[in-house]
């Protein structure tokens, strides 16, 4: 007999520990009368690797799935117990999923969770960074413009910041890091519940220039630390300026005020006069 209630599970699957496989994975995995993955292959493999009967497996990408997930209602107002994975970790965090839970939920059909593993949570959880409040910025863009201007909006929070980033990429990025929020302490923790899990703790600037001949080995999360500037908050300060001074006036004295860089305190300041008019 089925225990798995009809709907949406939503299931997280390990990042790389067989063992972090719960018992309530298995039972949905088990019990679905539809997977819907990312590779039918990542989540085969995962499914005979636990020795369980598979079920049908349909391969979801929101972006082509526009066809499929009215089926996929369908199915689930029929009663229907469809699993939503992703190739590892937690479904929607920088993966598919958004699109079908939003439909499911607009369709009155139950959203279930099936929680566990997640890249983010798994770094924030032994890096050693402030975690009383976070922002996650998912993977960082590859241009550099739209790599700054990310940096720029996030620029004055006082709290940790996380992206997802990969080896070729990492030093760039912890260079555009250096640049546009002063050099800040950052952990890199890659490899997560796999056997050469580490957390790599330094400078953004002194992180970028060991990388660049010699980038981290497989999956990582960087997580940059709360600056000092931070302490004054950039927006409200530029704000305060703004109301009396012209773009120029405020960010030269926004950036004495913060210690930030003038010409990041300048494009913040445009984008922000932009915003408010
Ligand atoms: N939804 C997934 C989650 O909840 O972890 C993340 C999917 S995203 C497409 C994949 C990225 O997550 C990788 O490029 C890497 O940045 C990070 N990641 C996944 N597994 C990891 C691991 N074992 N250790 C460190 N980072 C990992």
């Amino acid at each position: 007999m089925k225990t798995l209630p009809p709907g949406l599970h939503v299931a997280a699957t390990p990042i790389g520990n067989l063992g972090d496989v719960s018992d309530r994975l298995r039972q949905a995995l088990e019990q679905a009368d539809r997977i819907l993955c990312e590779d039918t292959r990542v989540t085969g493999k995962l499914i005979s690797a636990l020795g369980l009967i598979k079920q049908p497996l349909t391969a979801y990408h929101e972006h082509s799935a526009s066809e499929l997930r009215p089926r996929i209602i369908a199915e689930l107002e029929d009663g229907g117990r469809i699993v939503l994975v992703s190739d590892a970790g937690t479904p929607l965090i920088s993966d598919p999923g958004y699109k079908i839970v939003r439909d499911a939920r607009d369709a009155g059909i139950k959203v279930f969770s099936i929680a566990g593993p997640s890249a983010l949570t798994a770094a924030l959880s032994i890096a050693g960074a402030p975690t009383d409040r976070f922002s996650f910025l998912g993977f960082m863009p590859r241009a550099d413009g739209q790599r700054a201007t990310l940096l720029r909006s996030v620029m004055s929070r006082a709290e940790t910041l996380a992206f997802y980033e990969t080896g070729p990429r990492i030093s760039a990025s912890l260079a555009a890091v250096a640049e546009v929020l002063g050099n800040r302490t950052v952990s890199v923790a890659r490899e997560l519940t796999k056997l050469h899990e580490e957390v790599i703790e330094g400078e953004a600037a002194e992180l970028s220039s060991r990388f660049a001949d010699h980038p981290p080995k497989g999956e990582m999360v960087v997580l940059i630390h709360p600056g000092q500037a931070e302490a004054l908050d950039l927006d409200q300060v530029l704000t305060d300026l703004l109301a009396t001074k012209s773009v120029r006036e405020a960010s030269k004295e926004a950036a004495e005020l913060t210690g930030l860089a003038k010409k990041d305190c300048y494009a913040r300041a445009l984008e922000l006069k932009e915003t408010t008019g």
